[in-house]
This record gives C-alpha cells, sequence and structure tokens, in this order.
C-alpha cells in the first residue's frame, strides 16, 4: 500500500518540476529572465497543490510539517546556488548558459516556496474552518461563507509566504509588491478554478489510492479455545490491518502515546491504538479532514476509540478515576450540586474544566463524533455508574444504556462508512456488581446487531473473574470483546481465561512514569536502585533492555534536573513497561495454540505475584 503511495507521490512530483523546468526554458528563449517567475509559477501552482494535498491526504500533518521543513532547507541551498550563479563573470558566448545555470538554481526556489505556502495555507485554512464552523452564526450556517471567509485569509498568507520564499531579494522591491498582489489575485483565482475540481478527484481517487485490508471489512475469527473456559485466542480483521488476540492496546489518548513515538510503538510490536472521543473530539473534523484517526496520528494501524461516556461521568460523580479496584469503601460520589455533569435522558450535559465551556453529549453526539474520527473500532454510548452507586440507580441507568445503545447503533449505521472504509461499533457492558443486572444487560445487548462488545463497569478486583464469566456467557461467541480499562498481569490473564479478547489501560505508562518498572518478579521501584549496574530486567526483549539500559542509569534519568533527562526516562520506562504487557498477552496466546493456558497462567503469576504475595 504505502509503495504504491509513494510511486505515485514521485510521480507528481516528477512531472511537477519537469513542467516547470521546461516553462522556466521556454521564458528564458521568449522572454527577459525574470519573467520566468511567473510564468513558471502559472504551471508550478496547480501542481504544487497536488502534491501538497497528497501529502496531506496520505501522509498526514505531521509528515507535512517534516516536508516544510525539509523545503526551507532545500530554499536556502537553493539561494545560496542562485547567487554563487549570478555571481560569477560571465564569458562571451556564454550567456545563455549562465541564464540556465541561473534558472536550475532558481527552480527549487519556487517549487519549494510553492509547497510550503500550499501547506501552510492548508493548516490555516483548516484552522479557520474550525473555528469559524464553531463560532458565529452566520458562519455556523453557511458552507460557502466558511470556505470563502477561511479560504481568502489563507491565500493572503499563501501569497506573503509565496512570495517571501521565492522573490525576496531577487527582484526590486517595488516589483516584488506589484508582483505579491498579482500573486494573490492567481492563488485565488486558482482556488475557485481548483477546488472544485480536486474535491472531485480527491473523492473519485481516494478509495482506488487507499487500499484498505481485509477487503476494507471488520471481522473476527477464533483460532483456537481454552479446554473447558471461556477463552480463545483469534484474529480482529479490520480495515487498517489484523489484531492477534489476546492483545493489549496501547493507550495514545489523544493519538499519541506519551513520550512514545509511532517509531517506538512499532519496535514494541504494538498491534493496536486507543484513543478518546472525548478528548479529540474538538478537532474531529480535522482528523475526518485528514483521512480519520490511523492517517492523522501517523500510526496507520488498527485504532478504538472510546465514546467519551467514562470521561463525561468521571466529571458526574466526582470519584475521579472510578476504577478504584481495592478500596470500595473509599468511593464516594460527590453531592449532586457539586457535580459538573448531569445525565438526562437525551445523554450528559457537563462543563468542561479544558475549555471552561457548557457541553453536551449524548450517544448521537458521541456517534458522530467518533464516525469522524473514525477509529476502527467504536464504543457505544454507556452511562458508567461508580461502585457508590445502589442496585436500584445501577437499574436504572443500564435501561438508560440499553436504550442509548439502540439509539448508537442507528445514528452510526448512518455514518460508519463516511471516511471510505467501514468502522464497526462495539456496545458496552455495564451492571455493577450484580449478576441479574449483568446476565440481563449481556442478553439485551448480545440481540442487537453489534460488532463485538465492551466489558465495562467498576470492577473490585475479587470479583473480576466472576464478573466477566456471568457477561462472556451470555455474550455470542463470535464476536470479540473488549475488557476496559484494565491491564494488571492478574487482570489481563483471568480477562483471558474468561474471553477477553483486548485489552487497554494507562497503568503500564504511568506507573513507569511515577518510577515503578515491571518484571516477572514483580514490580521494582527505580527510586531504590541508585548506582546498580543491574539491567531493569535479564532477557527482556524491549528496545531499552535490549541497548543495555541498567537500573541506575534510568534512575539517574528520572533524578536529573534536565527535563530532557526526564523525558528520556519516561520513554525508556515506558517502552519497557507496555513491552512487558505485550509481550504477557503474545506468550498468552502462543500458550492457548500450545494448549498450555493454565501452566502458563499459574507460573506467570507465581513468579510475578511472590513478592507481593
Ligand atoms: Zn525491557
Amino acid at each position: 500500500m504505502s509503495n504504491f503511495k509513494q510511486r505515485t507521490l514521485i510521480y507528481f512530483a516528477a512531472v511537477s518540476a519537469g513542467a516547470l523546468l521546461l516553462s522556466n526554458l521556454a521564458a528564458i528563449k521568449l522572454w527577459d529572465l525574470f519573467g520566468i517567475a511567473v510564468d513558471g509559477g502559472v504551471v508550478v501552482f496547480p501542481l504544487t497543490y497536488i502534491i501538497g494535498d497528497l501529502i496531506v491526504e496520505f501522509y498526514g500533518r505531521r509528515i507535512a510539517r517534516n516536508v516544510i521543513l525539509a523545503s526551507f532547507l532545500v530554499n536556502v541551498i537553493a539561494v545560496a546556488v542562485f547567487y554563487i550563479v549570478i555571481a560569477l563573470p560571465v564569458y562571451p558566448g556564454w550567456e545563455l548558459q549562465s541564464a540556465y545555470a541561473s534558472v536550475l538554481g532558481f527552480t527549487p526556489r519556487i517549487i519549494c516556496a510553492s509547497l510550503i505556502a500550499y501547506l501552510c495555507s492548508n493548516f490555516t485554512n483548516n484552522y479557520l474552518f474550525t473555528r469559524l464552523r464553531n463560532g458565529h452564526s452566520v458562519f455556523k450556517n453557511s458552507f460557502i461563507a466558511r470556505a470563502l471567509g477561511s479560504s481568502a485569509f489563507a491565500h493572503i498568507i499563501d501569497s506573503a509566504i509565496f512570495e517571501t520564499v521565492a522573490f525576496l531579494g531577487v527582484l526590486p522591491f517595488s516589483d516584488f509588491v506589484a508582483q505579491a498582489v498579482f500573486a494573490y489575485l492567481l492563488g485565488i483565482g486558482f482556488e475557485l478554478i481548483l477546488s472544485p475540481v480536486e474535491a472531485w478527484i480527491a473523492k473519485k481517487l481516494r478509495p482506488r489510492l487507499c487500499e484498505y485490508q481485509n477487503n476494507n471489512q471488520f471481522s473476527f475469527e477464533i483460532t483456537k479455545r481454552i479446554p473447558g473456559k471461556l477463552g480463545r485466542a483469534g484474529i480482529i480483521h479490520t480495515p487498517h490491518g489484523d489484531i492477534q488476540t489476546p492483545a493489549f492496546m496501547t493507550v495514545g489518548t489523544r493519538g499519541e502515546v506519551r513520550y512514545l513515538s509511532m517509531k517506538d510503538l512499532k519496535s514494541i510490536q504494538a498491534q493496536a491504538m486507543l484513543s478518546n472521543g472525548y478528548h479529540l473530539r474538538n478537532i474531529s473534523e480535522e482528523i475526518a479532514d485528514q483521512g480519520g484517526l490511523a492517517k492523522w496520528s501517523g500510526w496507520n494501524g488498527p485504532t478504538l476509540t472510546d465514546s467519551g461516556g467514562f470521561q463525561v461521568m468521571s466529571l458526574g460523580s466526582g470519584c475521579g478515576k472510578v476504577v478504584s479496584m481495592e478500596k470500595e469503601r473509599n468511593v464516594t460520589n460527590a453531592e449532586k450540586k457539586d457535580r459538573l455533569a448531569h445525565v438526562s435522558e437525551d445523554g450528559v450535559h457537563f462543563h468542561d474544566p479544558f475549555t471552561d465551556q457548557d457541553d453536551f453529549i449524548g450517544p448521537k453526539e458521541s456517534m458522530e463524533i467518533q464516525c469522524r474520527i473514525g477509529a476502527d473500532i467504536h464504543m457505544a454510548y454507556d452511562e458508567l455508574t461508580s461502585l457508590a452507586d445502589s442496585y436500584e440507580y445501577n437499574k436504572e441507568a443500564l435501561a438508560r444504556t440499553e436504550r442509548w445503545a439502540r439509539r448508537s447503533l442507528q445514528v452510526h449505521k448512518k455514518h460508519c462508512d463516511d471516511l471510505g472504509y467501514h468502522q464497526a461499533l462495539y456496545g458496552v457492558l455495564q451492571g455493577g456488581r450484580w449478576e441479574d443486572l449483568r446476565r440481563s444487560t449481556a442478553r439485551k445487548l448480545a440481540a442487537m446487531d453489534f460488532d463485538g462488545y465492551g466489558l465495562g463497569g467498576a470492577f473490585l478486583k475479587e470479583s473480576l473473574g466472576e464478573i466477566l464469566r456471568w457477561c462472556c456467557e451470555e455474550l455470542p461467541e463470535d464476536k470479540p470483546r473488549h475488557l476496559l480499562g484494565l491491564s494488571h498481569p492478574d487482570d489481563i490473564l483471568i480477562g483471558t481465561e474468561m474471553g477477553a479478547d483486548t485489552f487497554d489501560c494507562v497503568a503500564p505508562t504511568r506507573e513507569a512514569r511515577h518510577g515503578r518498572i515491571y518484571t516477572r518478579h514483580g514490580n521494582i521501584a527505580i527510586k531504590k536502585f541508585a548506582d546498580s549496574d543491574e539491567l531493569i530486567e535479564e532477557g527482556c526483549d524491549c528496545p531499552t533492555c535490549q541497548a543495555g539500559w541498567t537500573r541506575g542509569q534510568l534512575r539517574a534519568l528520572l533524578k536529573s534536573p534536565d527535563p530532557k533527562d526526564r523525558e528520556k526516562y519516561f520513554n525508556l520506562a515506558s517502552i519497557h513497561n507496555l513491552r512487558f504487557i505485550i509481550r504477557l498477552t503474545e506468550e498468552a496466546r502462543a500458550a492457548i495454540l500450545d494448549g498450555t493456558f493454565d501452566q502458563y497462567k499459574e507460573n506467570f503469576l507465581k513468579d510475578y505475584y511472590q513478592k507481593n504475595a
């Protein structure tokens, strides 16, 4: 897939450069040397526009930013070449060669300037478009007003950048200004003519250029079961790739895992990334414009988004991170008047602490947001109850969650193919710690047309396995199940045994940042290892251990006053902990395939909890 994209880009770039060169050479023959600027621009503009679009379309904004930087660099070199060439003495009979040579120095400037200008205006345009859409009512209702408003402003920036990069120091100042005005008008003209054509081409090209995997479908196959148990090893097929289960999904709440690059994620064999609809909701339009979460984030693999229900509700119940597994008695709900979120039949009204504005998310809003973000797997909108809520309240909330599940399905069906690939929807099971509630809701959601199921809710650690068993016994066997927000080794092994296929949690990276490092023989506090030259873990296959980092070195980085050192620590420690959990799921999978899961689980837990026991 990526080879095909690269070939396309190179093809466009070659055509663009070739056309520019030819037009410039023709211009020298016919007109004077600096006339080429305009004529070259006429040819190069549309072509670099297309290249710019392709870069943003297929490689995302992060790459586009690098292209801008690289273009600036090429430009600086081109300026140097240009001035060297025109500074050289011209011998009689060499005038034409000299002109050719200076054009060769000049050509990269035009290409770079045009590309930089286009990408910058693309960014401005997107930013303004999003701002205007959320802002004034005139803009809210009129697509044309928004498009013209943002595009006009973007073109002012565009021509300013283009003129400065391409011509400053090359033309006399008055010509420079005249040309700037001309280029501005030219730019607007091109935009008006090209935009609809480009949009049409992009729409036609997108499905052909994006060769989604698995025939652009979502499906699940079971490879092997754990004899006599609910657990299994399988493969989830998504349009952005396969997930071999059981699997741990790394959490990139805002589309990136803190302190880790996408390359780091690949190096620890991460299979999928989970992001949050709540945190990304205000830039969901921008993500959609970029072709969805996988492309926008640069991850380019399978993705999942949470509905945002959890975040909204944790604002509400005031118990912070609701998964307070060990200490039920300490969990209390905030007084109603102090809560930041209020549940109604349609959804949740809440006060967003980030924007300091009142907001509302219901099942309809959540589905629209998630379909714009465009992960391969979405979660239906649910109401999360806390451990402090009563049976009666849970029953009421559950009935609401079931109504929201139906609404989520309806809205999702409308938008699940909007971005050109198929997006799947999981129903989310709540029901607290009550068997009758868990089983009845599992039966009801099982009868609905979901692609898989999220296992949610606040769990007491000792009842996790039991609750999962109730749910998974009722759920259809051929659909995948995701255990939301848990990842300690015992949670993963018990979850796997009881039929969960995928997991996610912020714990591995958060604990790493707090100095807690995972090893097969329990966790260690890195702070206690001053000057230790012991490896973090002998035999660990993570890039950190493979590079030979010792506990003492890691501790020194964590304790360093230099923020760069601490960042390095966060990166190295997060890599180790994430790889530890990912490897655990890989080993669990291998053990299921070998028929030795029970033995593997027992040995692993015995080693891991020996210290804690
Ligand atoms: Zn390691």
